[in-house]
């Protein structure tokens, strides 16, 4: 009866990164989205960065959520031939002394040791970056085409026509004689992969700006960081600096002042003598990150009393790139290999908080 084995709702990197893992696991997929204003995945600049820099320590299970990242864009950029995922140096550039001695002890320490290095950055030292105290390497840096990934996953399902580009009203979605259905197609299972508009306990919509800038002047190929990230694009000379984070009204972007401070910080790091208005902004962008209440994503199912399941992939945050992979394969691992939920994603925890 069913069309389909499983309706995705949201094609974002949480819905798109779970497309393929299904199609990967040879599972009939139907997708739908409705480009809503605010989404994330459309602005995010993409950085891969393993470690919480402020702290100086790798992010939530960084090393495994890494590996599956490389390797599933890995494989996705053979699948589509076409380039993706893209390594690079990121420096870290300090602000005062204090941290760089920071930085050396925490590159002593057993789960930093091989993600940070004081290593020599060619490009960074012959650029005018300003960097009186020098900078750190965090190695296993790299950024996604996300533009590509999302385009290249859609032309697949626009093929098997299983993509469907319009917002869904929540009463087109019935729950009925053990299915989910929706007007083109039905499944036994949906999940729903709707970012911050989702409604959904323990989500924390946050507001974030993102700025491309053209620094003529600065040849760099590693990404900085000093308060913003300044990442190259591959065109010489353009940046994407980011990002911004705010938590009230975050509906309404690009913030003004939020995009004044982007621009503050980049002539900081670029040394950059000019103004704004002499054309160094070339565009600001604005999207709302699916945060949680505790920084942890939010997965989960629950049973429908018409007998369908309705599943849960959120709260990527400000890391969707990294953890998008992870969540979707231990998603798919509890939906359809009985795997037990990890405690520290599981939706239930949020009832319990
Ligand atoms: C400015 C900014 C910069 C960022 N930079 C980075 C970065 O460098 N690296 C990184 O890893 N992360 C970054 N992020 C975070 C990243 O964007 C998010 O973690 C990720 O995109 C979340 O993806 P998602 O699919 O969960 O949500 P979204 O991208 O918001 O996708 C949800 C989708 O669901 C669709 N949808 C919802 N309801 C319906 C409905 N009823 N009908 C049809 N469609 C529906 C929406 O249209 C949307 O496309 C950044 C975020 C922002 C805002």
């Amino acid at each position: 009866m069913a069309t389909h084995d499983v309706l995705v709702l949201g094609h974002g990197l949480s819905g798109a990164v779970l497309c393929e893992v299904l199609l990967e696991r040879g599972l009939r997929v139907c997708c739908a989205d409705g480009a809503l204003p605010g989404s994330a995945s459309a602005v995010a600049a993409g950085l891969v960065n393993p470690i919480a820099i402020r702290r100086t320590i790798p992010v939530w299970r960084a090393a495994e959520t890494h590996a599956l990242a490389e390797a599933f864009y890995r494989r996705v950029e053979k699948r589509y031939q076409r380039a993706l995922w893209h390594p690079l140096p990121l420096a870290r550039l300090f602000t005062h002394a204090d941290e760089a001695v920071h930085w050396q002890a925490q590159m002593a320490q057993p789960d930093t040791t091989s993600w940070l290095s004081r290593t020599t950055l060619a490009d960074v030292e012959a650029a005018p970056v300003h960097k009186p105290f020098g900078y750190g390497v965090v190695h296993g840096a790299a950024w996604l085409d996300v533009p590509a990934f999302l385009s290249e996953q859609a032309t697949r399902m626009r093929a098997e026509k299983s993509l469907i580009e319009r917002v869904l009203q929540p009463e087109e979605l019935v729950p009925q004689g053990g299915l989910f259905r929706w007007p083109e197609a039905s499944a036994p299972l949906l999940v729903r992969c709707q970012g911050a508009h989702a409604r959904l306990p323990g989500l924390v919509p946050v507001r974030g700006e993102v700025i491309s800038v053209h620094l003529p002047h600065l040849q760099l190929q590693s990404a900085l960081h000093r308060g913003a990230f300044l990442l190259p694009q591959q065109a010489p000379g353009y940046y994407r600096v980011g990002a911004t984070f705010g938590w009230e009204d975050v509906w309404q972007g690009p913030n003004a002042i939020a995009v004044a401070a982007l621009l503050e910080r980049t002539q900081r790091m670029a040394q950059q003598a000019t103004e704004p208005e002499d054309g160094m902004l070339r565009l600001a962008e604005w999207g709302v990150r699916p945060a949680s209440f505790d920084r942890r994503p939010l997965l989960g199912q629950r049973a429908h009393p018409c007998g369908a399941r309705e599943a849960v992939m959120n709260g990527m945050g400000a890391r969707g790139v990294l953890l998008a992979p992870w969540c979707a394969w231990h998603l798919v691992e509890h939906l359809f290999a009985s795997g037990k939920l990890n405690a520290e994603v599981d939706l239930a925890r949020t009832i319990a908080a």
